[in-house]
């Protein structure tokens, strides 16, 4: 089975002591991971050292960087390169959130330079897609995503493909407490599935998780997650609540 994946992105929140608090009783919780499930903490910073101590010892527990800058190294005052990840043992990054898209400017070529210094140095990225309020109404969403794929993604090769997690993450559904529909989701995951099975081919396009992201909640998880191209999600606000984290977790296939 294509791993199954929670992924939980604290963003600009939390002291390192309220995010020890938080890791220690989500680990802490009565939660057994089957092999092909994981729980991803996308952590500030300051807080990966820490978090991934304390993740250490759990099985399919990993920690991401939420960012990491598009450039191997230089100066670039106050940013963090993919070299210092992997120094750390960070196995994972968030790449091309929509917030660092709209507020840090981020380009699709931008994404393309930060996918490509990840996968060299091992690390997976989480690579976020998704389209403003207006493209949907326009009803021009798969095209938009489409678009973002082949842009930052489709140079890479049939093997590296394979180490991409992808978020799919409609703008208007981020902590607005608006949630894409079930059957909303569902339609787009499998439309980004059959656009990578287009260039890289089925069997490959089935190994590749796509994540939904956009107030996903201990109450809504399951029933997104049961969809057959839903494998899992990308978790803000909730992700900051030790119990529904937990069952959000426990909502994965
Ligand atoms: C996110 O930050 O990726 C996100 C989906 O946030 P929220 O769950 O709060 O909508």
């Amino acid at each position: 089975m294509r791993k199954q994946i929670a992924a939980a992105n604290w963003k600009m929140n939390l002291s390192y002591q309220e995010a020890e608090t938080l890791l220690d009783e989500i680990l802490e919780a009565d939660i057994r991971l089957e092999f092909h499930q994981m729980a991803i903490f996308a952590v500030p910073f300051p807080y990966l050292i820490m978090s991934r101590s304390e993740v250490e010892d759990e099985m399919n527990y990993e920690v991401a960087a939420q960012n990491c800058h598009h450039k191997k190294s230089g100066a670039y005052t106050g940013e963090v390169s993919v070299d210092m990840l992997h120094s750390i043992g960070v196995n994972y990054c968030i790449v091309g959130h929509s917030e660092r898209r709209e507020y840090n400017a981020e380009t699709n070529a931008m994404l393309a330079d930060k996918v490509n210094l990840c996968l060299e140095k091992a690390i997976t990225p989480i690579f976020c897609c998704g389209e403003p309020l207006e493209i949907r109404e326009a009803g021009t969403q798969n095209n938009f995503v489409a678009q973002q794929l082949k842009e930052s993604l489709f140079h890479l090769s049939a093997v590296e493909i394979k180490n991409i997690i992808i978020a799919y993450e409609p703008i208007w559904a981020i902590g607005t407490g608006k949630t894409a529909s079930t059957a909303q989701a569902q339609e787009i995951h499998h439309y980004l599935r059959s656009v990578i099975a287009g260039k890289y081919g089925a069997d490959i396009a089935n190994e590749i998780p796509i994540l939904y992201g956009g107030s996903v909640k201990a109450g809504n998880a399951k029933e997104l997650f049961a969809s057959p191209d839903v494998d899992g999600g990308l978790v803000g606000g909730a992700s900051l609540i030790a119990d529904d984290f937990i069952e959000i977790i426990k909502a994965l296939k």
